[in-house]
């Protein structure tokens, strides 16, 4: 054994195992050779006979004690090392080497036969077939050897492929897990972000309040359920409008304005019921919707509470803010078939609210009559004239004095080729607030100065006539109506002082500096200028003291309003002292009767115009009574004449 250590294991070994090795070969050598001399006393055998049978007994009972003692030490031994049970160390270590044991006993054997019986011959040919039995068992072993250690290299590599493969595994799911969450957070942050997009694009920004889409998807539902069930309770939808909100923002900034629509958003929530759904159309305008409610008038009664409420004054950044607000009603019914449809009638309502001035309106079918016949007339209004269907017709106006025709108001008429006869009440304001008016009066001038420049050159005694052409408000505010003036006199060849321009009260006072301006341009070119419904439009004196005014028409209202005997004339006489005072003639418009003609004669006004003595009339017709009509007043009204001449005779005063 210690040969065998030295030689397989090194002098470099350790010394230990040196030592625990040559001693279990020394003790079971030991125990070996006591196991055999008992064994043989035992079973009485004959242990030195040189027989085949005894050497094989012999060699066999050794072989075996050898390896059991041999291979419990070593077990025992390697199980203290290792923690392994004995009986799994034996199996796996020493199991084995019963081979070797045995083989040994075998040589051991046929060494000991040749030894004793054999030649030289047969030793040195059985030294042959050991040497090359030897040699093949070394290269067998070798190659066993080499096969194990290639299959265990093979199991090394397989093993440290199976771990490089763990590990890219391990470092895959790792990664797969770090691609999981990151995913998972992305879709954390694009669920969040969907829904602030949500949010967005459903309400107001500046407000908060939902948007015009969101309130269409809660009328929509509405509406559907109406629809399903008729016996719902019925809902009203509110069109509101802020008034004077445009002036708010161009005086005080824009910033000013969003904090008014903020606060205006903050009292609407406040003051809704919890049903209710209010939300933010754009720029001033807003939308709500109640809910449950039993009749229009509780509705208008609410409609009426929210119109209070929000036109309560506040205070912004230390400016006092007044806003109005004009709300449309229109009750939701089964009707209608979306959204816009209720919305478009609500805004119908709040669109006559605010042309009213009354607040709050309900809706109903009169109004979208009224108000497609406007979008008709708004339409149609742009190819009327091109269409032949606008005309002047002439309304004399006429000297209270004498009777004598001093010229015409010339009014515009419209007869429209479907509806006929359209009123100037109706197409004027229209006209006037779509801008329209410009053109048109552009058109007027020329017609009225031609016609009047053609009828003054018929006859000697029609020189001094004078035509009036109404000019709207918003047309002073245009420096192409100075243009315009001096191109239809230009092109008519009609003398200035013939054409006078009617501007009522209510739209000069309107920009009284800028309308003061226009007017002195307009007087530089020779044109008359009158004041028109003078009495309705509050006029402050000191303006119309600076107005270069030839005359001023007290408004009919004044003229109706007195009574058979003269009751309630104080107003009439003291518009008349005014423009007395002012040095400026005036008319009277709207006579029809004659007691107010007397009136208005025995008060000094100078001029009448009214269907007493003629209503506006087609140029033909005015032109055949010009050349027959010498005196215009009714045969009898002349009683009082010696009073007004003598209220008129102030010298100062201009000629019409
Ligand atoms: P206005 O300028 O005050 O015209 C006088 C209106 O009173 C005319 O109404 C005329 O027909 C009416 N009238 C005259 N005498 C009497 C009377 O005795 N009794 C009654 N009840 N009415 C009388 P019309 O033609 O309907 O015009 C209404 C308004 O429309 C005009 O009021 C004027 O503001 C505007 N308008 C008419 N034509 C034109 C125009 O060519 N241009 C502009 N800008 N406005 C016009
Ligand atoms: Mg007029
Ligand atoms: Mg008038």
């Amino acid at each position: 054994m210690l040969a065998s250590c030295l030689l397989h294991k090194g002098v470099s070994s350790k010394f230990s195992v040196i030592l625990t090795n040559v001693s279990i070969a020394s003790i079971s050598t030991w125990l070996t050779y006591q196991t055999w001399l008992f064994i043989g006393q035992l079973l009485i055998l004959d242990l030195i006979s040189p027989s085949t049978t005894s050497l094989i007994t012999n060699l066999g009972i050794l072989a075996l004690c050898q390896f059991f003692y041999t291979s419990i030490f070593v077990s025992i031994y390697y199980s203290l090392k290792s923690n392994l049970p004995i009986w799994q160390v034996w199996k796996q270590e020493c199991l084995s080497s019963s081979l070797t044991h045995f083989t040994g006993a075998g040589i051991a054997g046929i060494i000991f036969k040749l030894l004793n019986y054999a030649d030289v011959f047969s030793i040195a040919v059985s030294l042959i077939i050991f040497s090359v039995v030897y040699f093949t068992y070394r290269h067998i072993i070798k190659e066993m050897t080499k096969s194990i250690e290639q299959a265990e290299q093979a199991e090394r590599d397989k093993a440290e492929a199976e771990r490089d493969r763990r590990i890219e595994v391990e470092k895959y799911a790792e990664d797969l897990t770090h691609a999981l969450k990151k995913e998972e957070e992305t879709g954390k942050a694009l669920r969040k972000s969907r829904q602030a997009f949500q949010h967005a694009a459903l309400h107001d920004s500046l407000t908060k309040l939902p948007n015009r889409a969101y309130f269409g998807e809660i009328v929509r539902e509405i509406i559907a359920k109406n629809r399903e069930n008729s016996e719902c309770q019925s809902c009203y939808v509110l069109f509101l409008d802020l008034a004077r909100f445009k002036t708010i923002n161009d005086s005080l900034g824009h910033t000013i304005g969003d904090k008014v629509l903020m606060l205006v958003a903050k009292r609407f929530l406040r003051m809704l019921g919890q049903t209710d759904f209010v939300a933010r159309l754009g720029g001033d305008e807003f939308a709500i919707v109640l809910k449950n409610i039993e009749s229009a008038e509780i509705a208008e009664h609410l409609v009426w509470n929210i119109h209070q409420k929000i036109s309560q004054p506040f205070s912004i950044s230390g400016n006092k803010i007044n806003i109005g607000i004009n709300i449309g009603i229109a009750p939701c019914t089964d009707d209608y078939a979306t959204p816009e449809d209720v919305l478009r009638d609500a805004d119908i309502a709040m669109h006559y609210a605010k042309e009213r001035g009354s607040g709050v309106e309900l809706f109903s079918r009169d109004l979208r009559q009224q108000f497609i016949q406007r979008a008709q007339v708004e339409s149609e209004l742009p190819f009327a004239i091109e269409r032949g269907e606008m005309a002047l017709h002439y309304q004399p106006i006429i000297s209270l004095k004498d009777g004598s025709l001093i010229g015409f108001e010339a009014l515009l008429r419209w007869f429209h080729r479907d509806r006929g006869f359209v009123s100037p009440a109706e197409f004027i304001p229209i006209a006037e607030e779509t801008g329209h008016i410009v053109p048109i009066t552009t058109w007027i001038l020329k017609e009225t100065c031609g016609q009047l420049a053609k009828w003054q050159k018929m006859s000697y005694a029609n020189r001094q006539l004078i035509v009036s052409v109404n000019i709207s408000g918003k047309h002073l505010s245009y420096q192409s109506l100075l243009v315009d003036v001096e191109m239809a006199l230009e092109a008519t060849k009609l003398s200035p002082s013939s054409l006078k321009l009617e501007i009522t009260e209510s739209a000069a006072m309107e920009n009284a500096e800028q309308t003061i301006r226009m007017l002195s341009h307009l007087k530089s070119l020779g044109v008359q200028l009158s004041i028109d419904d003078f009495g309705t439009g509050y006029s402050s004196l000191s303006y119309l003291h600076r107005l270069p005014l030839d005359t001023l028409k007290i408004d009919r209202s004044f003229v109706n309003s007195v009574g058979e005997n003269g009751e309630d004339s104080e107003i009439l006489q003291t518009i008349i002292s005014l423009a007395k005072n002012l040095k400026i003639r005036v008319i009277a418009e709207g006579i029809e009767t004659e007691s107010q003609l007397n009136i208005l004669k025995n008060l000094g006004c100078d001029y009448g115009q009214g269907y007493l003595m003629s209503k506006p009339l087609p140029m033909e017709t005015m032109e055949k009574l010009i050349f027959e009509k010498q005196n215009w007043l009714p045969s009898n009204s002349t009683e009082n004449v010696s009073n007004i001449t003598e209220i008129s005779k102030d010298k100062n005063l201009p000629s019409f």
